[in-house]
């Protein structure tokens, strides 16, 4: 494979972008450095780079692109709202139509508000627990993901009755001081920060089924107890769902494991890949947001027609019969098939999966905490991921990011990508 004009370009990325990039991950650090990939076009699930390189894309822009790249029904969708003009900054019936869809899926949703990414819908469940609570701190937990607000950028502290650190330059120690920080999947560290810190808590904040260390579900019953614990100290509990809502049924995780919040953030999926953040959840909280309350929240992008618009005929696609079923039956297809060489080759590997969405691990620790993920071989998983772009097949660059199939992968696409994997592993062993 030649990827010389990506290469080239980097160079001359990095004179103009800092970093050359304009989210960090793309750097390909992860996953030894390389020049990233420069991508031009892509078309159902396949992408296609500078170089005139064909991928099949299991990145899925981390996952916005459920219904593959320049789906007719989105493209037509995109080409109407351009033509009726994008932004007024007045109320639109869209956004009521696309609120209205949201709260069919998602219940708990009876109220809700567009944002414009997952980072400002996460931001602002926190500031309206706050608000509702009347305290300060929240609890979240170890290797999930929430946005790059300043609240969520903190790193654990020792132990569940210690406080969080600043994980990155530039958030004060006054702001990482509110946040602790608890394994996934471990009531008796959660219940102990619960009551080390009492009524400073405003809520506790988790991803109902993780994706960020990978895809890891929540042990049965755990959701349930962080309800209940939550609840016992008049805490909220928020449910990020920037990657789950509508990744594996038309609905949340919440639906899925009927398990009810008391709010919801989203993203991704929702907007069918133009930018865009959700949030909502039950109404005497959601009262406390302006206009209604006293907590604030605005945005000058918020509901714009086109995401909305886009967001419309994201769900529409995927409230299809038979979606969610065909992703399973792809994604079972495609871990059967990588368990199969893992088998055959001796790779110290196991997968999560659910539905669409799964991950290989190159450890033979079953995942189901971070520090599982977090000591999986790093090494392994670069020389997988770079082995597997020269087979065509592009995966997200991290060892804790999920694959994602999307509606336009297909039978075809699976067994190719299972084919280049043994391939890999056979080099990879030998
Ligand atoms: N929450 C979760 C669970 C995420 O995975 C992400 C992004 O990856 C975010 C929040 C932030 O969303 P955005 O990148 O749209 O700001």
């Amino acid at each position: 494979m030649d990827f010389s004009k990506s290469e080239s370009l980097k160079n001359i990325s990095e004179q103009h972008i800092l970093g050359g990039v304009n989210s960090p991950s793309r750097s390909y650090k992860a996953v030894g450095g390389g020049a990233p990939i420069v991508m031009e076009r892509g078309k159902g699930s396949k992408f296609y780079d500078v170089d005139g390189n064909e991928y099949i894309d299991y990145l899925a822009a981390y996952g916005p692109i459920i219904t593959g790249h320049a789906h007719p029904h989105i493209t037509e969708a995109i080409k109407n709202a351009a033509e009726d003009g994008i932004l007024y900054g007045t109320s639109t019936t869209h956004e009521i139509k696309f609120a209205q869809m949201l709260q069919d899926a998602i219940p708990s949703l009876e109220r809700v508000r567009f944002v414009n990414s997952g980072t400002e819908a996460v931001m602002t469940t926190i500031r309206i627990a706050r608000a509702y609570t009347k305290r300060n701190k929240i609890i979240k937990f170890e290797g999930c993901y929430h946005g790059h607000s300043d609240l969520v950028l903190v790193a654990a502290g020792s132990g569940p009755s210690q406080l969080g650190t600043p994980d990155s330059a530039g958030v004060p120690i006054g702001v990482a001081q509110d946040v602790i920080t608890v394994p996934f999947n471990d009531i008796d560290q959660l219940t102990e920060a619960i009551e080390h810190f009492g009524d400073e808590i405003a809520a506790v904040l988790v991803e109902p089924i993780v994706g960020n260390f990978g895809i890891v579900e929540p042990y049965e019953g755990f959701l349930e107890q962080v309800n209940e614990i939550a609840h016992r100290n008049n805490s909220l509990v928020i449910y990020d769902e920037v990657i789950t809502a509508f990744r594996f049924m038309y609905g949340g995780a919440q639906n899925l494991l009927n398990v009810q919040p008391d709010l919801t953030a989203m993203g991704k999926i929702i907007g069918g890949g133009t930018p865009i953040g959700a949030y909502g959840g039950r109404l005497d909280i959601m009262e406390h947001v302006a206009p209604l309350g006293p907590a604030y929240q605005a945005g000058t992008m918020a509901g714009n027609p086109l995401s909305i618009r886009t967001g419309i005929a994201c769900l529409e696609v995927l409230k299809e019969d038979g979606v969610y079923e065909r992703l399973e039956k792809l994604g079972q297809r495609l871990e059967e098939g990588i368990q199969q060489g893992i088998d055959q080759y001796g790779i110290k590997a196991n997968i999560n999966r659910l539905v669409g969405a799964l991950t290989i691990y190159f450890t033979e620790e079953k995942v189901t905490q971070y520090s599982h993920a977090e000591s999986s071989n790093a090494e392994q998983f670069s020389e997988f991921f770079n082995l597997l772009l020269r087979e065509g097949i592009h995966l997200a660059p991290s060892k804790y990011e999920a694959w994602f199939i999307t509606t336009e992968h297909t039978e075809e696409d699976i067994e190719k990508t299972i084919k280049a994997v043994h391939r890999v592993f056979e080099k990879m062993s030998s």
